[in-house]
């Protein structure tokens, strides 16, 4: 506990396994942050990875290279979700499924701006209307994707900002004040 992100991956994990520069570090699990090289040195402990809107979860680090698509991460995160949902509550169980869709959309260039909008609700829902954690943390990737990474997703910060903007869980801030909280 304490040592930073940075000391952890580039100490003592020697960084990729590819030996490619290093692009995102995701903390917690699948369902965890990712965080982009401006935050590694965010100490790896409960309050520094909340303050930052991450998580600490079960402790797992995965270190994404320089080729990592982070639209493909986010996606990934609602397809996870999608397959791991037991089904009892609608925002994880469907909204899973409508996530992964949209953000086909998004990237596919399909009704950007509605399909933002879409996403944020989704998004909105799943984290406060799920009822336990694998729903509710599952915007958590997708968002910080989006916030750190929007170029993956063909957009640009404006983008992003406008859909943080309305957002109940917003993600406000850049590099290393970055902060996911209840508006
Ligand atoms: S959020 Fe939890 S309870 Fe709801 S469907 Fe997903 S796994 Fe089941």
């Amino acid at each position: 506990m304490g040592v930073t992100l940075r000391e952890i991956v580039h100490d003592y994990g020697s960084g990729t396994a590819s030996g490619k520069a290093v692009r995102a570090v995701q903390v917690g699990g699948p369902l965890g942050a990712y965080f982009p090289t401006s935050m590694l040195d965010t100490p790896l402990d409960y309050e520094s990875m909340a303050a930052r809107g991450g998580i600490l979860g079960h402790g797992g680090i995965v270190v994404f290279d320089e080729t990592v698509d982070m639209a493909r991460m986010a996606r990934y995160a609602m397809e996870f979700c999608a397959i791991e949902s037991c089904g009892k509550c609608t925002p994880c169980r469907i909204g899973s499924i409508r996530g992964a869709e949209v953000i086909d959309d998004i990237i596919n260039r399909r009704r950007v701006r509605e399909s933002l909008e879409v996403l944020r609700d989704l998004c909105d829902t799943m984290k406060f209307g799920s009822l336990c954690l694998l729903g509710g943390l599952t915007p958590l990737p997708v968002l910080s994707a989006l916030k750190f990474f929007p170029e993956d997703f063909g957009l640009t910060t404006a983008d992003v900002d406008f859909i943080m903007q309305d957002l109940t869980i917003s993600i406000s801030g850049t590099g290393n004040t970055n902060e996911i909280a209840r508006r």
